[in-house]
């Protein structure tokens, strides 16, 4: 069987650090739930010490996920956030970072309640406009932090663009890749210099495990995120590695029907007349559809769509059967948000203006059920509203 990276993108997910285990030729990677390993004689180990530093379910783990990305290692962290503070624990007071200014909710909660106490600076631009990016890098400026597309507003940002200026202006591009796999998107080869992802999400898929991953493109970014695992802890447990990696190997099946799900639901959506706007990179009136087609190859299944008020909103999430009310995405089953008091409430009423957040707004994360029966199931809710 070929397990090398240049190997099919679901033939690397299966085999690429999956291989049988060798002492007993298990199929499925043995999970190694040890805090320590004995060693032969002072300074002779089978390459193990103590597990903060690594276990070989975590190592298996990283193989395959730096794969996946096509980075040359990956770190992973005992969530999506630690995995992104574990980047900036590399930067020092005075330094700045650019970034999006429609993130995932934590990140800004990070970035200015915790890390800006510790000198560094934020500053928040629309970067679907590349020249955004451009005008607000400064010379302390060390990471431009791009999620595309964004939560909830499914707002793309050009990363072969943005990585042109980073380089150019000798600043690392990190990419937060949660909301389309490496499926669907491969950020490295569009010119970023590191990926993160929550693993919470769609690579382990089945919402039930937290994760968070940072995928390297050189061999001293993994040297350094290797030593902030070890010096500041937040690893990842060795039986959530083992979950990742049973999820990963279905991924591309996952991937291909969220992908098939999203388009039939977002269509219905935008066809429906109680729905005044639905925000969906698939969909020909999304006003990025054209780079949306050039730089990812499906369009995943996340959706958010207007409902106009928020009783409008909470009438439908009262009345949803198959969708869950819940936080989170990327997971088997269809779950449904409400951003403006569930994830993004921390940005507060003007924040959400701000950026174009509305009370009437609805997310949802298609997931791989029939799409019949989640159609019906919005059909039925959308017409209470
Ligand atoms: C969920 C999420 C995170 C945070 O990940 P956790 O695993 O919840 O810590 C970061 N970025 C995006 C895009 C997410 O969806």
């Amino acid at each position: 069987m070929p397990k090398n990276r240049q190997s099919g993108f679901a033939t690397r997910a299966i085999h690429i650090g999956q291989e049988p285990d060798a002492e007993t030729g298990a199929v499925s990677a043995p999970i190694h739930p040890t805090s320590t390993y004995v060693q032969q004689e002072l300074g002779k180990n089978k390459g193990y010490e103590y597990a903060r530093v690594s276990n070989p379910t975590r190592t298996r783990l990283e193989e395959n996920l730096a794969a996946l990305e096509g980075g040359i290692a990956a770190r992973t962290f005992a969530s999506g956030m630690a995995a992104i503070n574990a980047i900036c624990t590399m930067f020092k007071s005075g330094d700045h970072v650019v970034c999006g200014n429609d993130l995932y909710g934590g990140v800004p909660r990070l970035f200015n309640q915790v890390l800006a106490g510790y000198g560094i600076e934020f500053t928040y631009v629309d970067t679907s406009d590349v020249k955004n990016v451009e005008r607000a890098i400064r010379k302390n400026t060390r990471m431009v932090y791009v999620e595309t597309p964004t939560n909830p507003l499914m707002a793309l940002s050009d990363l072969e663009a943005i990585s042109k200026v980073c380089r150019h202006k000798k600043v690392e591009l990190v990419v937060d890749n949660t909301f389309m796999s490496p499926y669907f998107q491969q950020p490295i080869a569009l010119g970023a210099d590191m990926v993160v992802h929550s693993t919470t999400k769609f690579l382990n898929g089945h919402s039930d495990g937290l994760g968070g991953v940072v995928v390297c493109t050189i061999p001293e970014q993994a040297e350094k995120l290797a030593f902030v695992q070890k010096a500041a802890g937040a690893i990842l447990s060795p039986f959530e590695c083992w979950l990742i990696l049973r999820g990963v190997k279905t991924l591309a099946v996952r991937m291909e029907r969220h992908d098939r799900n999203g388009r039939f639901v977002a269509e219905f959506l935008a066809r429906h007349k109680k729905v005044r706007k639905v925000f969906y990179p698939g969909l020909p009136e999304h006003p990025q559809y054209e780079l949306a087609q050039k730089q990812m190859s499906g369009f995943g299944s996340m959706i958010t769509f207007e409902t106009g008020s928020l009783s409008n909103a909470k009438k439908l999430l009262k009345k949803v059967r198959v969708c869950s009310l819940a936080e989170s995405l990327g997971g088997v089953e269809t779950l449904i948000s409400h951003p403006a008091t569930m994830t993004h409430a921390a940005l507060g009423e003007k924040g959400r203006r701000q950026i174009g957040i509305t009370d009437g707004m609805v997310r949802i994360s298609v997931g791989i059920e029939n799409v019949e029966d989640i159609i019906d199931d919005l059909d039925q809710a959308l017409a209470t509203i």
